[in-house]
């Protein structure tokens, strides 16, 4: 992965499926506190005792300075197993204070700096300049291979620093507009729906039950809103009931 020339020169399939621009942020985050653990050995992977036992106290000593300094908990395990602290606001807080995020890691400060800016650009909702995006991009991965070459770009890091122009190019619109968030906010109606609203005999009924359901939905954007309904003579929506929404909604339509 650190081989800058060699990955340049292997070919790109796969930009359709573009770039989790929310959860980059986070495995970005990680990346950097990885990093921060095996400074004092400056190996990939502790193997002997006597590095395990430096990644071990280094691994805590990083954890209390970035608690005391910044008042972030990083890589403590959620309570109920649903994963780590590690969430979007923790890496964001951090890359938005570069000198203390650095501090607390000893990664250095003008790699974060720039990882903060392509991440940034990667979830902008305006037109970016790719030829201008990939030179950033080129500098920052340089950059990080002659600082850290002991420890191999993470997947993630290896997408944003070498592919994120092409992905840019790629796409019709603005690379933010493709990012997950859309999806990661319907997480709760999706859990609803395949809870309440779906056949449960198959797993394929269930899914068909939950895109029905999802993209009754999608189309709210083109049709009228609830206000806009409950303007309507005797047309007050009904948010309890959503086939009941969805039929109001019909019906207006139809009476236009
Ligand atoms: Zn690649």
């Amino acid at each position: 992965m650190n081989s800058l020339e060699r990955a340049r020169l292997r070919p790109v399939t796969n930009l359709e499926y573009g770039i989790s621009s929310l959860h980059c942020w986070i495995r970005v985050f990680e990346a950097i506190l990885r990093i921060s653990y095996r400074l004092p050995f400056k190996k990939w992977t502790a193997r002997t005792p006597e590095q395990k036992k430096v990644k071990e106290v280094t691994t805590a000593q990083v954890q209390r300075r970035v608690f005391t300094t910044m008042s972030l908990g990083v890589d403590q395990p959620c309570p109920g197993g649903s994963g780590n602290s590690n969430d979007g606001n923790t890496a964001r807080t951090a890359f938005q204070q570069p000198e203390l995020f650095s501090a607390a890691t000893g990664v250095d400060v003008e790699l974060i700096r720039r990882l903060h800016v392509i991440l940034q650009a990667v979830r902008c909702c305006l037109p970016l300049c790719g030829e201008k995006l990939s030179a950033f991009c080129s500098e920052t991965a340089e950059l990080y291979v002659r600082l850290y070459s002991w420890y191999p770009m993470t997947p993630t890091l290896h997408r944003l620093l070498m592919h994120s122009a092409a992905l840019v190019e790629h796409c019709l619109l603005p690379i933010g507009m493709m990012s997950e968030e859309a999806s990661e906010a319907r997480h709760r109606d999706v859990r609803l729906y395949r809870l309440q609203r779906a056949r449960r005999d198959s797993r394929l009924n269930t899914m068909a039950d939950v895109f029905g359901r999802l993209s009754v939905f999608r189309s709210s954007a083109a049709t009228p809103s609830s206000a806009a309904l409950a303007r309507q003579p005797g047309g007050t929506p009904d948010h309890t009931a959503a086939g009941h929404c969805w039929l109001r909604r019909r019906r207006f339509w139809l009476s236009r």
